[in-house]
């Protein structure tokens, strides 16, 4: 009998699931592998709240391939090396598997087509995490958009592939040894924020929630930092939790049924989901900006910030209330809003004039929704290095951006309780030379003021350094 097997990886779902459908189609039997990675304790592009979010998504998905009649079988170690473990066992011959568009994944992906060509076994990739990648969004010079607003264009214009619904019955051989399922400790690690309920049927349960009741406001809503007006659907997207055909269908769905302003909405929240393919063709197109800036006139250039900061920064003891909530919500809960990002991402950046790597391995570390693409792409963004249109020289103040998207200050009173009687309209303004807002709070370690200068000279001296060189 035909065996396949389905490599899983981010795509932790039996619904469309455009892998687990192709390897259904192909054979009789059906072997579902997660290949759990051997690392342990600390690693600067992962951390506790992620896996720990992991950990959960692979007993839900246990679950619901069992339901179904297939069994998940767990391993450890190199992805290639157990995968052809495997094919030994099963007389598989086929591996069907979701693309990974990072540079990490593509280069196991490689590996693993070098292995199936010497083995006879059909290596399948499917795509699967975007609606459009690779070469499908070009510029008609045929070369990859480097701006949103023109790519976002010419995605809308390209057929799409429309969802499949639930995987039937599958069948997977009995006898298939398999490790248990992982937790922390198969990392070294502990737990350290309460993450959101993992599994497709929670991530599922907040987009039926999203659609109906956020998608309408979402326009007018998304800025506000103590709303939590948004989808929180970042981590079911990362995880594969949702597929993302499914997600966009439902959304045209959900806007026709909408009034003017509910469409508007709507269509600003998609807008949002293509920026996460744009940062993914990005990183497929120029996977060297995981190693240096994205606009060559600031490659190279040196971050004169001082070092204490940067703790300060990551423990939210900076002085500046906005920025001390946010960083604080990151440390507790491993997420922050998008409005926060930028605006503690620009600080680190522009006002403490540090190295946006230091907070983009931060993030990683953290962030249950921590994604190399769109994460490399925010802070290259904010540091003002990455794909935008706007030069270096918007610089967020985050005195107004705190009055503006936190006006009764209820998101900073919630993150930074020294600060819970102090009078809203004095957390957004930065406080006399040396003084503090409240008792046990620090002064501000920067004069946004003089730091906004400071950047605005750096910048343009590599600019014009770059601009005489070429
Ligand atoms: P919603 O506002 O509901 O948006 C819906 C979905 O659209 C999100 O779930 C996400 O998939 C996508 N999206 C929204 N905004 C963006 C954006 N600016 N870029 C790319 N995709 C977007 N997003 C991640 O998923 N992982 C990251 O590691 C990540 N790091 C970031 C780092 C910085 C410095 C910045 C400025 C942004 C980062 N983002 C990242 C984008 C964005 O902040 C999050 O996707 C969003 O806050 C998640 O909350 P939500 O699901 O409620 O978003």
């Amino acid at each position: 009998m035909n065996t396949a097997l389905v490599w899983l990886r981010r795509d932790l779902r039996i619904t469309d699931n455009t892998a687990l459908a192709a390897a259904a189609d192909h054979a009789a039997n059906v072997v579902p592998v997660y290949v759990l990675s051997t690392w342990r304790g600390d690693h600067c592009w992962t951390g506790a709240n992620r896996q720990r979010f992991l950990c959960g998504c692979l007993s839900s998905l246990a679950q619901n391939l069992t339901a179904t009649g297939a069994r998940l079988v767990v391993r450890k170690g190199s992805a290639v090396e157990e995968l052809a473990r495997l094919v030994e066992e099963t007389h598989a011959n086929a591996i069907f598997f979701n693309r990974d568009p990072d540079p990490f994944g593509r280069r196991t992906e490689d590996q693993l087509g070098a292995f199936g060509e010497k083995a006879g076994i059909k290596i399948v990739g499917c795509k699967d995490a975007t609606i459009h990648e690779r070469d499908e969004v070009l510029t008609s010079a045929g070369e990859p958009f480097r701006v949103f607003t023109p790519y976002a264009r010419a995605w809308a214009k390209v057929g799409k592939a429309k969802a499949r619904g639930r995987i039937g019955a599958l069948r997977t051989p009995n006898r298939l040894s398999s490790l248990p399922l992982p937790t922390l400790e198969t990392w070294g690690l502990k737990p350290e924020a309460e993450v959101l309920a993992p599994g497709e049927k929670a991530a599922r349960a907040r987009m039926k929630w999203f659609l109906e009741h956020g998608l309408a406001h979402y326009a007018t809503g998304r800025n506000a930092l103590a709303g939590e007006l948004t989808s929180r659907l970042s981590q079911d997207l990362r995880f594969g939790l949702l597929s993302i055909r499914e997600l966009f269908e439902k959304c045209h769905k959900r806007e026709s049924e909408l009034s003017a302003s509910g469409k508007r909405s709507a269509n600003k929240f998609m807008s949002e989901l293509v920026w996460r393919e744009f940062y993914v063709s990005i990183l497929w197109h120029f996977p060297e900006v995981l190693d240096m800036e994205f606009n060559p006139k600031f490659r190279g250039m040196d971050w004169p910030g001082d070092l204490e900061h940067f703790d300060l920064w990551c423990a939210g003891e900076t002085g500046f209330p906005i920025v001390d909530a946010a960083m604080r919500q990151l440390g507790q809960t491993g997420y922050m809003p998008n409005r926060a990002r930028m605006i503690v991402a620009m600080f680190l950046t522009k006002d403490l004039l540090l190295d946006w790597r230091l907070g983009e391995s931060y993030f990683m570390q953290k962030l249950t929704d921590g994604e190399i693409s769109s994460n490399n792409g925010g802070w290259q963004w904010s540091a003002g290095t990455g794909a935008d249109a706007a030069p270096y020289f918007r610089i967020l103040n985050p005195w107004t951006q705190g009055a503006r998207f936190d006006p009764d200050g209820e998101y900073v009173k919630k993150w930074v309780p020294e600060l819970r009687n102090v009078p809203a309209k004095l957390l957004f303004e930065p406080p006399a030379s040396g003084e503090r807002l409240a008792a046990g709070y620090p002064a501000p370690i920067v004069d946004h003021a003089g730091a906004r200068e400071k950047a605005l000279e750096l910048f343009g001296r590599y600019g014009r350094a770059h601009a005489a060189r070429v």
